[in-house]
């Protein structure tokens, strides 16, 4: 395993690596068994896999988040190496935003505006393209692995990298989820004991909806409701609660089709958010 620190470094290293092709998972380190999954998946796909390992100041929205954020670079890159990682590029601020840096790759429209857009303000995603785009420049990596837990992330990614004509292939790995079903992730340290018991209701807001949807509930304000009744039991008012179409993210009424059930929420301050993809019962056959 080795760090590197540099663009130039990384690209060195690259150069000496063999056939197999390059994985790339990009993370902001405090690594969990989500981000492992994503390495282990990368793992199976190519031979060289690259976690970069920067917390980016540009997608901040809250610079107390920024601030409190998690850091422990040595156990990152152990655990990083056990998933089967073999480079890590953790590289300074100044490496990645240079002095004089004034170039921001941003993604228009509904998918970059609405729901973590809309919180977080515009400069979110703009930070998230930018830092990607760079990334991918700097690792020129044949697959980059992503968490579906940020689907409005893989959906921005996908249509930056579309746009630009990286030919990198963008794949979504599946939601890593601790016992009783609360999504992973860097900002769960935070959760005292009692609200991460509350947070609970997150995912099972979107056991409910998958649940009333199965047994053929297809309206979005009767679904949405049945979830808020879940969250508010715990004394949670959601952020957003959205079920919406999974590539454009427009705002459905009905889920006669895939669709995507998107949660965010504070618990004690804490920043949750999460998703499922719901896939509407088959239509029942007349004819049987
Ligand atoms: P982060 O370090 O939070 O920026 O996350 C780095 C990558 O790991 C992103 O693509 C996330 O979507 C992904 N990730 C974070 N948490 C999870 C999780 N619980 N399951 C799967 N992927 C995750």
């Amino acid at each position: 395993m080795r760090v590197v620190r540099t663009v130039a470094a990384l690209r060195e290293a690259l150069a000496e690596a063999g056939a197999g092709g390059v994985g790339l998972v990009p993370t902001m380190g405090a690594l969990h068994e989500g981000h492992l999954s994503l390495i282990r998946a990368a793992r199976r796909d190519h031979e060289h896999i690259v976690v970069s390992i920067f917390v980016n100041p540009t997608q901040f929205n809250d610079a107390a988040d920024l601030e409190t954020y998690p850091r422990d670079e040595t156990r990152d890159v152990e655990l990083a190496a056990s998933a089967g990682a073999n480079l890590v590029f953790a590289p300074e601020i100044a490496e990645m935003y240079p002095e004089g840096f004034v170039t921001t790759v941003r993604v228009t429209g509904r998918i970059t505006e609405s729901l973590e857009g809309a919180m977080r303000g515009s400069a979110h995603f703009d930070g998230v393209a930018t830092v990607v785009a760079k990334l991918l420049i700097a690792a020129n990596p044949d697959s980059a692995y992503f968490g579906a837990k940020d689907a409005q992330q893989v959906v921005v990614v996908r249509r930056m990298v579309a746009d630009l004509g990286i030919p990198t292939r963008i794949v979504s790995c599946p939601t890593s989820r601790e016992e009783g079903g609360l999504a992973r992730s860097s900002r769960n340290t935070r959760l005292s004991p009692a609200a991460r018991l509350r947070a609970l209701a997150i995912p099972s807001a979107l056991r409910e909806i998958e649940a009333a949807l199965s047994s053929g509930e297809a309206r979005v304000d009767v679904l949405r409701r049945r979830a808020l009744t879940v969250l508010r039991a715990q004394h949670i008012e959601p952020e957003y609660l959205e079920i919406v179409d999974p590539d454009g993210l427009e705002l459905l009424e009905t889920v006669t089709r895939s669709a995507l059930c998107v949660i965010a929420a504070q618990v004690e301050n804490v920043r949750l958010i999460d998703n499922v993809l719901l896939v509407p019962a088959p239509a029942i056959d007349a004819e049987r």
